[in-house]
């Protein structure tokens, strides 16, 4: 089994907790204002626009119709291919299996306390990561995923049996806001949250922060009130995320990242709501 990975990110300390190695896959069913990874939408149509961009002579146009090879020592890491590319997608993804994927991880093994599956949308690999999952276990590193909420995670009991905690996107409480938000409402979220966390699975919830109003306090409140049987119980974190405009679209980067009085309210607010542990970050 393969699937797409739009990037790999040996370490990082900021998707779970301890160091991680995050698997970026390619794919996404929403189309988030405030996405800072674009690049993880489409599908690569193998117009060759890219490589008429690179000024490293990175990307090697050798069938129409196919990606460009990328030449990753060459590489100088610009960007100006995915500035380039219409179709939200990035000439340098990857197929990759599972045997590649374990290979890479082994190489950084030593250093990270567990991989996670981010995206784009990673449940849209559920079948991937069910197999993966277990290989990665096996090398004593767990296994967390960082999601939309999109999936039915009730017919995907085998991905949840063997994956250690999901982080989850609740981006905004109201359907009309969410859809304005995400193209695309958000009744599966809103489902996901409730059945996570009575499996004991849900770790976190997320909500990005922005200058504008997406109603953040009442999706707080909802959120709360959605989850409060089991928020001391399994000591679910609410993480509030600043907008950072760093990678969003053109059109988006207005949005502007929120001042310190909104975001300590909204903490604030959380843990007056019953959230034991509420992050900014
Ligand atoms: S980031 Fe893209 S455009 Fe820049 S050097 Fe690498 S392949 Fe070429
Ligand atoms: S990555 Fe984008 S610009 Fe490059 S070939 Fe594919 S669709 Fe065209």
């Amino acid at each position: 089994m393969t699937a797409l990975i739009n990037r790999i990110i040996d370490y990082s300390a900021v998707n779970g907790p301890g160091i991680r190695t995050v698997l970026v896959f390619q794919g996404c069913n929403f189309r988030c204002r405030y996405c800072h990874v674009p690049d993880t939408f489409g599908n690569c149509n193998g117009c060759g626009i890219c490589a008429y961009h690179c000024p490293a002579k990175a990307l090697k146009l050798e069938v129409p119709g196919l990606a460009p090879q990328w030449i990753e020592e060459n590489c100088i890491d610009c960007g100006a291919c995915v500035n380039a590319c219409r179709k939200d997608s990035s000439p340098k993804i990857k197929r990759m299996s599972i045997k590649d994927v374990l290979d890479h991880i082994m190489e950084h093994r030593r250093h990270i306390r567990g991989i996670t599956c981010s995206g784009g949308e990673c449940t849209l690999h559920a079948e991937f990561m069910t197999e993966l999952f277990p290989v990665i276990r096996q090398q004593k590193l767990n296994c967390l995923i960082e999601t939309n909420g999109s999936l039915n995670f009730e017919k995907h009991s085998g991905l949840l049996d063997c994956c250690d905690g999901v982080m989850l996107d609740i981006k905004a409480a109201d359907p009309v806001r969410h859809l304005e938000l995400t193209g695309r409402g958000n009744e599966e979220v809103l489902q996901s949250a409730v059945f996570l966390a009575k499996r004991g699975k849900l770790l976190e919830v997320r909500t990005v922060v922005t200058r504008a109003d997406y109603g953040e306090r009442d999706t707080v409140e909802k959120t709360a009130a959605l989850l409060r049987p089991y928020l001391a119980k399994n000591r679910i974190t609410y993480r509030l995320i600043p907008f950072r405009v760093f990678g969003v679209r053109r059109e988006y980067r207005s949005l502007g990242t929120p001042g310190q009085t909104k975001l300590e309210e909204l903490r604030s607010l959380a843990l007056a709501e019953g959230f034991v542990k509420v992050l900014i970050s």
